[in-house]
Order: C-alpha cells, then structure tokens, then sequence
C-alpha cells in the first residue's frame, strides 16, 4: 500500500492506471476510520481494481467556531486499517497544498446546501462540494462511495456530479451502527461515558418516526413533535433540528408520501451528532 501526499503523483498513478484499464474505487473520508469507513471501503474492493482512499481533514467544511483543531487525526492506526482492508492507496495530501494562498474557486450547489445541516453550518457544504470536486479531478475514479449517514452530502454530491457531468458512479451504503443503534460517526469519539449512553436517543427516536409511520401517522408535524418529546428528555441532548423533507429536493414535506428523508442533529453535551432514516 501506497501513501501519496503529491497532488501530481496521485494523478500520474491514476492516470497510469486508467491507461491499463483499471478501474479506480475512491472512498473519501478525514480520517479517524472506523467500521462505517471500512463497509465503504469493502464495496470499493469487491467493484474495483484499484481502491484510493483520502484521508484530508478539510479545513474549508470547517465554521470558525467548529472542531477543526481537535479533530481526531491517527495516520498511523487509519493506514494499518486501509492495509488490512485492501486499500491501494491513501491519498494524504496537505491543506496548504490543497488551497494555496491564491486559491479562488469553490462549488456551490444551491439550495440543497442551505437546508439542514447547512442552515446550522453556513459554508459547509460549499467545503464539502468543493473538495470532493477537486478529489474527484485528482484521483480519477470510476466510482466513490459515500454513506447515508450523511445523506445530505450524499445528495449534495451526487447532484454535483450530475450537474458538472462529472465521470464518476456516486454510490451510497447504508448506515453502519453500533449494537445500540448509534451512528458510527470519529465524532463519538467525543463522548464522555455519560453522553454515549444517551446518544442512542437519536436513532431511538428515528425508530419512534418509523413506528407511528408503520401504525399509519403521515403528518410530518406531529411525527416531529414526538420526536423532539422523546429526545427532550435527556440531560445533556439539546435539538439542532429534526425536519422531514423530501429525498431528493430536501425541501420540508407536511405528510409523509413519496419517498421521505427524516433527518435530525442533536447536541450532546458539546458533540454535534446527526443521524437519518428513509421513510416512504
Ligand atoms: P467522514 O470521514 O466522516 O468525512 O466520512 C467519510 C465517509 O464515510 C462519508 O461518505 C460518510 O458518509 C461515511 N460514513 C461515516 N460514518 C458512517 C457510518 N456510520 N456508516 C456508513 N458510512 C459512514
């Protein structure tokens, strides 16, 4: 397994690759891998011939208050990890050389990235969008994976893609768990003993929304409400938002119908945690 930090040398790779016909998975992540990463990862190995991933910390996805510094950062564990798992290469390159002092471009797909998660954090998606373009123009892939876990990049990304004809299959996989149900996020890495024990209360409450939807509740408002009654009740949990929109515009739904994506953020403590489920 390679580590590449060169921007150049990582193109020269992929483009020596593609000339024998290979064909390139990506799996773009920051790092502080964990079972979530390695399904991706997995999916990679099992459709491709050659399996790139970045490991970039992305300053630009980063508002100024938010965790950028103590962002869990472990080349070495994440590169034993990627060895273990198949991986061709990673992709580690610096932020000085990813937006030099003259940079000037960025990728904005609208109104996708205002909602959501993107009220909560204006800028982010921006950063996001446009580092994954850039990834994308570096390594070359045939396909990327990415994980519903963050649904609204997925949209975000995939809708990229599409708008900019880029060459790439964006895939999505499913949300990887603990036993509990919590999201496997680096962030839970945060979490004091306390705080983890009531972190499962965000996919308790997805449950609680799939439950009334199963029994016949199609009005989005009071799914939301029994929602927030459910999470209200921890001690350290304080809502960032729960909203029920629709899959592919992301704009809010009153009833459930077509196909639904219910997605909430919730404090605990100092961590920001998201998590989502699909519902039809
Ligand atoms: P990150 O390192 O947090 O930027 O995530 C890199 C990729 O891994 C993104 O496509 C995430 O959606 C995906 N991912 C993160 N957590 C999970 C999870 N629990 N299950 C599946 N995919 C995940």
């Amino acid at each position: 397994m390679k580590i590449i930090r060169s921007i150049k040398v990582m193109q020269d790779y992929s483009g020596a690759e593609k000339k024998k016909g290979k064909k390139i998975g990506f799996v773009p992540t920051m790092g502080a891998l964990h079972q979530g990463h390695l399904s991706l990862i997995k999916r990679a190995r099992e459709e491709n011939n050659s399996v790139v991933v970045s490991i970039f910390v992305n300053p630009a996805q980063f508002g100024p208050k938010e965790d950028f510094k103590k962002y869990p950062r472990d080349l070495q564990k994440d590169a034993l990890l990627c060895k273990k798992n198949g991986v061709d290469v990673i992709f580690y390159p610096s932020a000085k050389a990813m937006y030099p002092p003259e940079y000037k471009t960025h990728v904005n797909v609208q109104d996708l990235s205002s909602v959501l998660c993107g009220k909560s954090r204006p800028g982010h998606f921006q950063g996001v969008a446009t580092v994954v373009a850039k990834l994308f123009n570096i390594v070359g892939p045939t396909r990327a994976y990415f994980g519903q876990k963050d649904a609204q990049q997925a949209t975000i990304i995939n809708r990229m893609a599409l708008d900019l004809n880029l060459p790439v299959k964006v895939r999505v996989l499913p949300t990887i768990r603990e036993k509990d149900g919590l999201a496997l996020s680096s962030r839970n890495l945060y979490l004091s003993q306390e705080e983890r024990k009531e972190a499962v209360v965000l996919s308790e409450a997805l449950k609680l929304a799939r439950k009334l939807i199963r029994a016949g509740e199609k009005k989005s408002a009071a799914i939301i409400a029994a929602m927030r009654k459910l999470i209200s009740s921890g001690r350290n949990a304080k809502i960032d938002y729960i909203s029920i929109v629709d899959a592919k515009t992301l704009k809010p739904v009153p009833n459930i119908s077509g196909k639904c994506l219910i997605a909430l953020a919730v404090w605990i403590g100092k961590t920001r945690l998201i998590d989502n489920t699909y519902a039809s």
